[in-house]
């Protein structure tokens, strides 16, 4: 039977609906073994209790008392990590539970509008189980728009305009994209600088990358700006990987680690999209990608794992196994590879001990049937996940994220 807290329940939507505070404001994972992603290995026959939201104590089975009222939940065999965060999608309502039934409980959501303000607002207020919702603002842009709610950005002048509006509205990361002129970038970092704001998202097609990473971009998206860099004929987006000159890699990588700018490689969905240029361009792009990313790593460059799940070509949710498998065929551990969805982007969202399992971390944990370490096949089917005080156990994740039966 499905075990939410009373005060939710399941729409036909398929969506968790929430009516009020959880039914048990404690819950203890009793006898667990915690993966705690600050560091390899397990740490076993635990017990882990958490209150409001937060990671309240952890400690021995044994010596571990559970309050009276807590919700038991058993840990035997099983191994307890941080929720997995997905640092590039573009979050729609009816994705929620794709997500939750992934492991997912945190987001970096790449383009705001309104309804994501309406969804953050129903899940931080507890009317909505869904994940935490980080959104950079709605893309600054030149014309024609490429998605809607482009804010643009035609003239340098606007700039200083635009940004503000963005941060009237409520967004502190300005969302920078693909066809911004030179001039325009520049007067928008200027603002975003002025105003205390961040800034992320593509390098504009006119922007060199070695610009881009010396103005303190918080993190470049598709490696966007490196294609035209590697590319023998200046070619861009995966076609710029195709014809690649990788004794180029080198002096990238060093920049790169030089800035502190986190990248986003998107490689699942790049290597499906680069299909199209037929087998043997396709293998090339992805040999290239995977040896470039594998060069950011050993040398210590900033990423983290992100799907573009929303826009019609990665699934919500189960995007992010492939996305962490193709960390793993670039060279990564298994553990490397978790690290870029829970650690890593809790540090690029600059949220105190997300992605960690540690007293005071977020209370948004996954339980698993195994060590996802040994095998990433285990977060295919979760044991159920503990977030915003709800536990949703795996048969309800699995039937909310079943696809709404056609009428
Ligand atoms: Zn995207």
């Amino acid at each position: 039977m499905a075990l939410l807290s009373s005060a939710c329940r399941l729409l036909p939507a398929a969506l968790i609906l929430c009516l009020g505070p959880p039914q048990y404001p404690t819950a203890a994972f009793i006898d667990v073994s915690v993966l705690t992603m600050d560091q390899p290995g397990l740490l076993e026959h635990q017990t882990v209790i958490a209150t409001d939201g937060r990671v309240v104590a952890i400690g021995p089975v044994r010596s571990m008392p559970v309050p009276s009222g807590a919700l038991r939940i058993s840990g035997r065999g099983r191994t307890l990590m941080p929720g997995l965060i997905d640092a590039h999608v573009h979050l729609k309502t009816a994705d929620v539970p794709a997500y939750l039934a992934s492991g997912i409980l945190t987001v970096r959501n790449m383009w705001g509008h309104p309804g994501i303000t309406r969804l953050q607002a129903e899940i931080s207020g507890s009317r909505l189980v869904g994940p935490t919702i980080y959104s950079l603002s709605p893309g600054l842009d030149a014309s024609p728009p490429s998605w809607p709610y482009t804010q643009f950005v035609d003239d340098a002048a606007q700039a200083d305009s635009v940004v503000a509006a963005q941060q009237a509205a409520g967004w502190t990361t300005i969302k920078v994209y693909q066809r911004l002129s030179a001039a325009a970038f520049d007067s928008i970092v200027a603002s975003v600088r002025r105003r205390h704001l961040l800034f992320a998202g593509h390098v504009p097609t006119a922007v060199p990358i070695q610009r881009a990473l010396t103005v303190g971009m918080e993190s470049i998206e598709h490696y966007t700006g490196y294609d035209r860099a590697v590319s023998r004929s200046g070619n861009q987006g995966t076609f710029g990987w195709a014809d690649a000159d990788t004794s180029r890699f080198g002096p990238l990588v060093e920049a790169t680690v030089r800035s502190g700018t986190w990248n986003c490689p998107t490689m699942a969905i790049n290597t499906m999209l680069s299909a199209r240029q037929g087998p043997e361009a396709q293998q090339r792009v992805v040999q290239n990608r995977r040896l470039f990313t594998r060069a950011l790593h050993e040398h210590g460059a900033r990423l983290v794992a992100g799907t573009d799940a929303g826009i019609g070509f990665t699934a919500p949710g189960t995007s992010l196994l492939d996305e962490l498998m193709e960390f793993v065929a670039a060279g990564f551990t298994n553990w490397e590879a978790l690290r870029l969805a829970t650690v890593e982007p809790g540090r690029l969202l600059r949220v105190p001990q997300l992605g960690t399992i540690a007293i005071g971390a977020p209370a948004e944990l996954l339980l698993l049937s195994g060590n996802p370490a040994d095998d990433l096949g285990v977060l295919r089917k979760p044991v159920g996940v503990l977030l915003h005080g709800t536990w949703i156990d795996g048969t309800a994740l699995a039937n909310a994220a079943q696809p709404a039966s056609p009428p």
